[in-house]
This record gives C-alpha cells, structure tokens and sequence, in this order.
C-alpha cells in the first residue's frame, strides 16, 4: 500500500458484506483497499455451521471465509491487517486514520464493520459457541430438531426466536431476568399460548455445562434464592441485544436511536460517498447472504459513484418521484 494513494474506495472490515464489496469495486476497475483489524470473516468465521446461503446447501463459516477471500484475491484486491483509528468525512474526498498515524485518501469509503451479539458472560458461554451455545436461531435452529433448548432474554428478538424455535426444538425453555417482558403484548401472546414453550421468569443463567457431545445444561438461579439449579439442555440461544459496532462512522451520519445506520437503497449514507453495509446497516434480516447482497449494492454504487465524481457530475435521486427516476447534475 502506497502511503500517498488516492484510493477510489476504501472498504472498512472483512465480513462477508465487505469481501463482497471487493468483488465488486475490483471488477469496475477501482483503486480498493479492505483494511480489517483481525482476521477475515468476522461473525460469519465463528459460525460452525451454515446451511441458508442460496447455493450452498451445507457449509460453515471457515469454509465461506476461505471461499471469498479466494475469490476476491483473484480479482487481486489488496487487503491490509490494520486498525482503523477514525474516518473523516471531506468534500472531495474522505480521510481514514489507521493505527501507526497513517492516512489514506479514498474517493468512497464502505464501512462494513458489523456488530456483535451482546454476552452475558457467564462461565461456559464463549467455550461452547458452536458446541450448543448460539446467538442466532435462523443460522442454528434447525441443528436442535427434535431437541431442548433454552433462549435467555425478554425483548422482541428473544421471544420472536422462541416461537421460530418451538417449531424445530421439542421443548423451549424462555429464561428472563425480570417477572415482565420487555417484548410487545402480541408476541407475549403467542409466546404465553404456545404450549410448547415454558417460560421461567425472575431467573439469571449463571452458567452453561457441557461434556464432550456439547452443551448439556444451565445453571439457573432465582432472584430470591441462594442455591443454582441445573436444568438439562442441548442448545442455548442467547438474546440479550445486539451492539452496532459504530464508533467508525462519523458523527453526522444519521443513525436510529438504536445505533444502526440509516442509508438508501444504494446503501449510501447521508454523506455523498460514504456508504455503509451489513449487519451495522439498518435492514429487515441480518444474515450472511443479506451482507453478501448489501456488499454487492455498495460495491457497484460506490463505483459509479467514483466514475461521476472522476468526470465532475452526481447522479441523485428524487424522492418525490415514485418511479425512482435517478437524475444527473454535472
Ligand atoms: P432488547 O429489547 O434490548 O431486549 C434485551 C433483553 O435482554 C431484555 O429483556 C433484557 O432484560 C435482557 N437482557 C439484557 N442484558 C441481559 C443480561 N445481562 N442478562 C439477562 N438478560 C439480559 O433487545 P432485542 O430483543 O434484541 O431488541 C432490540 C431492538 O430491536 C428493540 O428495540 C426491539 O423492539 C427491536 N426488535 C423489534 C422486532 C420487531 O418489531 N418484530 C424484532 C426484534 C427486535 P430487561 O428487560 O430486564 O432489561
């Protein structure tokens, strides 16, 4: 990597949302970097098993990160093992402080960073991830056909991926700290008239126990009582909440009061060229092909993008027009 490059676009984490933006900035002929601070792959890489990416009936997420890192290095896009420090929006091109004091310039930037589920950092949790322990019940639900599981949280995501997984599992256990739910009165509902769910409520999961198969248990306790209890699970799927990781996107971009960024259908943020994909992007459904298609939207947008601005021109949208019309100002 050059130190003085102008960059037609820099993409910000490996993920599969910014492997796939490489794929697509390298075939338009862009200048690209990818700058990730750890390894390829992000959340995707610590998935054990993936079975809902459109083609590949049965894979995980070593393999899909082997498999994009393959691909977007045959189209010779240069990655760099970096921390980035900041991103500085500019007029005519942005700024992005790496780790060590130095700068590149990029024409467009993508911000791919993701998130993370949130932990509740009990003893067994982090050790059993993929052995049992999940933070996603669309990715691993299937895996607990036929068997117990356990969901810990009170709010939407945890009583939303419980009714999914009464479906699958023979039984759910629902385990919440409080005596009420943070979830909307519908999904309570269903959750309380779902026979096969029990809910356990004014009780932490202080631990998760396994043996060599994986998970075989949790270790429960009451609010108001002194002694743990072991209940007998095979899966537990924690939702506690979910983190933006967002301390890279500059302060004047819009956010919704959760964290997540707020972009157009070109995944274009409310600054010109600054583009923000997967699971840090306000959307419907995080999930890996979700990412992958968010990476191939900015990728292209941000290349036509870089090609109008080469030329002095933006293309916009009207938003009044119903039909979407784009227009071009030279
Ligand atoms: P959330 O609303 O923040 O709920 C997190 C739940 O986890 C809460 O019940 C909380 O308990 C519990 N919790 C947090 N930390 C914990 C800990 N350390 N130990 C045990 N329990 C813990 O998160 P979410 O359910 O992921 O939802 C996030 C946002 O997305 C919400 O605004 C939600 O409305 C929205 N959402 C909407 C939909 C929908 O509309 N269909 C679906 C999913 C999510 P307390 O209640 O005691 O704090």
């Amino acid at each position: 990597m050059e130190n003085h490059d102008i960059f037609d676009v820099v993409i910000v984490g490996a993920g599969p949302a910014g492997l796939s933006a490489g794929i697509f900035t390298m075939r338009a002929a862009m200048k690209t970097v990818l700058i990730e601070r750890a390894l390829p792959g992000g959340q995707m890489a610590i998935t054990k098993d993936i079975d809902n990416y459109p083609g590949l009936r049965e894979t995980n997420g070593f393999d899909l990160t082997d498999r994009l890192m393959e691909h977007v290095k045959g189209y010779g896009l240069e990655i760099v093992q970096r921390e980035v420090l900041s991103i500085d929006p500019g007029e005519k091109t942005h700024s992005i402080l790496l780790e060590g004091g130095r700068t590149l310039t990029a024409r467009a930037i993508i911000i791919a960073t993701g998130g993370v589920a949130r932990r509740l950092n009990i003893p067994g949790e982090t050790e059993n991830l993929g052995r049992g322990v999940s933070y996603c019940a669309t990715c691993d639900g299937f895996f607990f056909k036929g068997k117990k599981v356990v969901v810990v949280g009170g709010g939407d995501t945890a009583l939303e991926e419980a009714l999914h997984l009464s479906k699958i599992a023979s039984r759910v256990h629902l385990v919440h700290r409080r005596n009420t739910f943070r979830a909307n009165a519908m999904l309570q509902r269903h959750v309380l008239s779902d026979e096969k769910i029990q809910v356990i409520l004014d009780t932490n999961v202080t631990g998760i126990e396994a043996g060599e198969e994986g998970v075989r248990a949790v270790k429960l306790k009451r609010l108001a009582e002194e002694n743990e209890w072991e209940l007998e699970t095979e899966g537990v799927f924690i939702f506690i909440g979910f983190s933006p990781l967002n301390r890279l996107v500059p302060p004047e971009v819009l956010k919704n009061r959760m964290g997540y960024v707020i972009t157009d259908e070109k995944c274009e943020t409310n600054i010109p060229g600054i583009f923000v994909i997967g699971d840090l992007r306000e959307k419907y459904a995080n999930q890996i092909v979700v990412a992958a298609s968010d990476g191939c939207i900015a990728g292209v947008a941000a290349a036509r993008y870089v090609e109008l601005k080469k030329a002095g021109c933006r293309e916009f949208y009207d938003t009044k027009n119903l039909e979407m019309a784009t227009f071009m100002e030279c």
